[in-house]
This record gives structure tokens, sequence and C-alpha cells, in this order.
């Protein structure tokens, strides 16, 4: 058994693990940190780095139904399945399916928003906490459309936004390229949402919280996590190695393996890898200081960790299959369209897993049936954006306080066809999962 005594332990080093683990060692808690890689190594390491609070829209609304077949169809289109994976992903698409109603679809939005718009505040306030302010850009991010036409079809977008008082302003072409010349005039408007920034560098938050973390006396593992061990409660957690490590509290938060992990509780969830790609350019040829987004082109640009990413792109293809860089290949492709100067020099590629559920609303919960343990993963696209608010809900909920918010939306109920039973595990001989 490993001798360190936490009451808490987080699994999962990813921005959501690292958040928690830091604002509950904040607590006063005794916490550990559990990752089989180095911290922020998983989906936290290389996101487009942007606070997206103006996108929490569900994935599941009409405007995405309606482009849907096209993309498809499309070796190139922004939404990719493997046709191998297909079969495994027919109950994540019913449930999907269910999430496009349209009562369900304000619901979902409500519950998305209510996230977003605390979002900016939260992250600012821990970023000027961890002394690393001057690490979120001033700048917000601009939504590109070539013509009226492709504007129209992004009007449920700003409609949605606007009913939830998110700031944004129409630009025509010509103000664009006043605040970004290098933008292609095809371009012939655009829409800035102030509120929308990004960060210099994702990973290099991840690891400022683990170094606070540390600093505040947490400690940090490097194991992979197998499996728990209970007696009515929860008492260990199991390595791969053989050995345990004792725990009062436990919280999940492996990002998109999490459901591997809610697996052997018995306690499936419908979490799904939603890949995403991105190439790092370190010599672009231009410079640019907004975010861009192009929503026909489906591709994201950001100046961050030293100089351009580009990315975006939806592959449904499991936790297991080998990246296919051609992915990377086709947003490039795409960004060099809005950026024509763009040079793709000194450049990597890099995939990784969002966890996403079919109703893009974030699990924060306790365990429906492992008293001792909570969940706090599927932040699908956003969960840069989400983590510090994710870490003051959490910790507010396991503290046993009033969350700020209501958290029942967020609950592991929701995917339970008759609910769960809560607490009704029995106390009983040791068991293994
Ligand atoms: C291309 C792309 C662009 C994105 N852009 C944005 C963006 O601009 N803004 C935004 O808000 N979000 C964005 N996201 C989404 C965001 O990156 C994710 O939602 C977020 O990183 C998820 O964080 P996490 O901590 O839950 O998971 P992760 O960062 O994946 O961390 C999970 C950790 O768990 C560990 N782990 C897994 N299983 C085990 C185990 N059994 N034992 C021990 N450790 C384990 C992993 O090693 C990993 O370190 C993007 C994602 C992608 C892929």
């Amino acid at each position: 058994m490993i001798n360190t005594n936490p009451d808490l332990v987080v699994v999962g080093a990813g921005v959501i693990g690292t958040a928690i683990a830091y604002e509950m060692q904040k607590r006063g808690r005794k916490v550990t940190l559990v990752d089989r890689e180095a911290p922020g190594r998983g989906a936290s390491f290389g996101n487009m780095a942007s606070i997206a609070v103006t996108e929490f829209m569900p994935a599941s609304r009409p405007s995405v139904w309606r482009q849907m077949p096209g993309w498809l169809m499309d070796p190139e289109g922004p939404i990719r399945v493997r046709p191998g994976y297909l079969p495994k992903l027919v109950p994540w698409f019913f449930r999907f399916l269910l999430a496009s109603r349209p009562a369900k679809l304000r619901e979902l939005e409500a519950q998305g928003a209510a996230l977003c718009e605390r979002a900016l505040g939260d992250t600012q306030r821990l970023m000027h906490e961890l002394g690393i302010a001057d690490h979120m850009t001033e700048q917000g991010c601009l939504s590109l459309y070539t013509d009226e036409a492709e504007f129209r079809a992004d009007r449920d977008h700003i409609e949605i936004l606007e009913r939830f008082g998110f700031a944004h302003e129409v630009l025509d072409g010509w103000a664009l390229r006043e605040l970004e010349p290098e933008i292609t005039k095809k371009i012939g408007k655009a829409v800035l949402f102030p509120e929308n920034r990004s960060l210099r560098d994702p990973y290099a938050y991840v690891c400022r919280l683990v170094e606070a973390f540390q600093g505040l006396g947490g400690r940090v593992i490097r194991a992979n996590v197998q499996g728990f061990e209970r007696a009515g409660h929860l008492q260990s957690i199991r390595l791969q190695d053989g050995q345990t490590l004792d725990a009062q509290q436990v919280v999940l938060c492996a990002g998109a393996f999490t459901a591997r992990l809610a697996a052997t509780l018995g306690e499936p969830i419908p979490l799904e890898t939603e890949r995403g790609y991105h190439t790092q350019i370190m010599a672009p040829g231009l410079s640019l200081r907004h975010s861009i987004i192009w929503p026909a082109r489906a591709f994201m640009v950001t100046p961050t960790a030293g100089g351009i990413r580009v990315g975006g792109t939806v592959e449904m293809a499991g936790l297991d299959a080998p990246p296919d860089y051609r992915r990377a290949q086709v947003t490039v492709k795409r960004a060099k369209e809005a950026l024509p100067n763009l040079r793709v020099e000194q450049a990597t590629e890099w995939m990784g897993h969002r966890p996403a559920f079919p109703d893009t609303v974030p699990l924060l919960s306790p365990s429906g049936k492992v008293p001792g343990i909570f969940y706090a993963t599927g932040h699908g696209h956003l969960g840069l954006t989400y983590a510090a608010t994710t870490a003051r809900l959490m910790g507010q909920l396991i503290s046993g306080e009033t969350p700020d918010i209501d958290l029942r939306p967020y609950h592991i109920d929701r995917f339970a066809w008759g609910g769960h039973a809560e607490g009704s595990v029995m106390a009983g001989p040791v068991e293994r999962y």
C-alpha cells in the first residue's frame, strides 16, 4: 500500500483534476493527485486555448442536424466517424437524438449558459491567484462569414447568445480587417465576441496549477488507476502495479477515460471521445491578436504557445485507434483560405480526446452507487473554459456546502432511464471492482 494517508484522491491531472486538487488542498484537505502520465499531457495539453464562453450551445441543435449529412459524406468534413466504430456509437447517438428535442435543447442551453456566465470571471480570479493573470489575452474571438447567407446559417448561435446576454459586435469586412489585416478580403462579415478570450499557453496553466497545489503540500503520484476496493464505503484505489492507495473520497477526472473507471464501479456512463487535432505552427509568417473561427469551415486559429495553433474537427473513433493526422491537415488547408499568408513552418501535429456526453453538459456529481466517489468529467469542447468554475462547484459539493448553482442538471441520475437508487450500496465484505 502507498502510505500517503490522503483524505481525498483526485484521479486525472488534466486541467479539471488539477484545478479541483488545488481547490481542495486550499480548503485544508490532504489531497493526492494521481495520473499515469505527467500532469497536463491529455486533452488539456493541446486544446485551442480558448475561454470559449460563447460556445456552450448543445451539439444536438437544429443547425448541426441540417449540416450533418453533408459533413458526414465529405471525407474532409468537420465530423468524421470511422466506419468500424459506428456500431459502438449507436447507444450514444440515440441519446444525442433525444437531446435534440426542442424543450430539451432549451434546458441544455440554460445549463451550459449557467456555467459560461461564471467561467470568464472564475478563470480570471484563479489565474490572478496563481500569479499568471497576464497569461490571458485581452482580445476576443472573431467569427468569420463569407457573406450574408453564411451569417444567417449561424444565426441560431447568435440568437442563443442574445437570449443569455453574452456580448457580441457585428462587423463588416472593413472593420474586421482593421482588427486583423491578415484575414482574406473574401470575408465580408464577422462577429466579435469580446468575452471569448484565449490563454497564452493552456499547458502552462495546468503546470502552474500543479505547482501551486504542491506548494500547499499536495502530493502528485504517477500511477495507472485500475479499480477500487470498498466495504460499503470506499476503502482504496487499486493501481496497475498491484499497490493500493487508501482513500476516503475520490474524484474521478480522467477525461475521456473516466468511463472505463466508472465501468469498474458497475456504473456505466455514456461518455465518448470526440477526438480533435491541432497543428502548432511556430514560424507562421504572420501574427494575429484575436483567435478566429469560421463556422462554415469548422476550424479555429489561436495565437498561443509561442506560435499559431490551427485546430478543431471531430473524429469519432474511440480511445484506442491511432491518430489520423490528415484531419489536422484539413484544418490547416481551411485556415489558409482565411489567412492566405499563413506559412506552415516548424509545425507539429497533435491529437487529443475531448470527453463528451451526448447532451453536451458535464457530469459534476457524486456517484450514484458508491458513497465517497465523485465525478467531474464530460466537459467536451469546453474543459479549459469550465475548469475554474468546475473546481469551485466541486469544492462546494464535496465539502457539503450549497453550490453556487443548482447542480441537479449535472447529476449522474440523468443517465439512468429509471433514476439511480442513491445510497443503495449495502455494507458487506470488501469488494473489488
Ligand atoms: C483539438 C481540441 C481543441 C480544444 N479546444 C478547447 C478550447 O479552446 N477551449 C476549451 O475550453 N476546451 C477545449 N478543448 C477541450 C478541453 O481540452 C477538454 O475538455 C479538457 O482538456 C478536458 O480536461 P480533463 O482534465 O477532463 O481531461 P484530460 O486533460 O484528458 O486529463 C485526463 C487525465 O486523466 C489521466 N488518466 C486517464 N485514465 C487514467 C487512469 N486510469 N489512471 C490514471 N490517470 C488516468 C490522463 O493521463 C490525463 O492526464 C479542446 C479539445 C481538443 C481535443
